[in-house]
């Protein structure tokens, strides 16, 4: 908890002053405006706000709601720190999005607990969200997360949208010579090559046993196909060693579509991409064929 960096606002500095010192186990950043406090949070990695309510120009409520309407900011717990107690003020604090109040003058141990179990929450949740997105095998996005983020940018990005679908060669073979352990390192080995080769911007996930999709922008057909093939020679000159020290390569087929108007969703384009796949599965495998 030491490292959670908090952020205070108020406009009065003898309140932050008393605020700076109580919190002092944590990275502590305060402000004296709401203005002041909507740069820093757009600029500062701010894990949670203790926000005062009376503030001339901005009140509190404003800010969290601005704090609340930024996606990059909106899941910052923010606590209200408050002389308005009257039930109206309460009931708003937490319409505007604040997670819990207290009020002014503070109990100090009350205060810093409250600020410990919204932290301990927000590590909470967001293991939860790494959990439920991430394929826990192979670190990269799982099935559920990779449709959700392939879907959004087939929404926003249609234009030159491309689909590609990976598939490990005759694994089964790896599985039944080598035993599982080495077919998960092989899958292990395989994924974090492929995601260590492609842009931040694609979209990149396991969709089953040893199968991988990919979403990605291009301004030409002729980049996919070339960054897909280098992959496919990457993988095909990559070798992991069996139980016995043996070194053991494996090759992977890909199939690649291109989004045009007759494809008018995410599953039509991926389709495509493994028809194209089932094409270099069925004429040699260790191969990248687009249609
Ligand atoms: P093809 O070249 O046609 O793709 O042949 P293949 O053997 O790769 O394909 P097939 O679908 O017949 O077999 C895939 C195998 O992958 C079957 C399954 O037991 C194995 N598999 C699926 N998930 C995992 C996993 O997480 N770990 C390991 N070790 N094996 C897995
Ligand atoms: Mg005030
Ligand atoms: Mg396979």
């Amino acid at each position: 908890m030491e490292n959670k960096t908090i952020l205070i606002i108020d406009d009065t500095t003898t309140n932050l002053d008393i605020l700076v010192e109580l919190l002092d186990a944590y990275d502590v950043i305060d402000a004296i405006s709401g203005k002041d406090a909507l740069e820093i949070v757009g600029e500062e990695k701010i894990d949670l706000i203790l926000l005062d309510i009376m503030m001339p120009e901005m009140d509190g409520y404003e800010v969290c709601r601005r704090i609340k309407e930024n996606k990059k900011t909106k899941d910052i717990p923010v606590i209200f720190i408050t002389a308005k107690t009257d039930e109206d003020s309460i009931e708003k604090a937490f319409n505007v999005g604040g997670i819990d109040y207290v009020s002014k003058p503070f109990k100090p141990k009350e205060l810093l607990a409250r600020v410990k179990t919204h932290l301990e929450f927000r590590i909470l949740i967001e293991n939860l969200e790494f959990l439920s997105s991430h394929d826990t095998m192979t670190g990269i996005y799982n099935r559920r997360k990779f449709f959700e983020l392939a879907i959004q940018k087939f929404n926003n990005e249609k234009e030159n949208l491309y689909a590609v679908m990976i598939d490990i060669d005759k694994f089964k073979d790896i599985n039944d010579s080598y035993g599982h352990d080495i077919g998960d390192k092989v899958i292990k080995l395989l994924a974090t090559t492929i995601k260590d080769n492609i842009s931040e911007s694609s979209v990149f996930g396991r969709l089953g046993g040893e199968e991988f999709g990919l979403i990605c922008n291009s301004q030409s057909i002729d980049t996919v196909k070339q960054s897909i093939e280098s992959l496919r020679e990457l993988i095909e000159s990559q070798e992991i060693l069996s139980e016995e020290n043996k070194p053991i390569g494996y090759t992977i087929s890909s199939g690649i579509s291109k989004m045009s108007s007759e494809i008018k969703n995410i599953d039509q384009l991926l389709k495509k991409a493994d028809v194209a796949l089932y094409e270099a599965k069925g004429t040699g495998r260790n191969k990248v064929i687009f249609r």
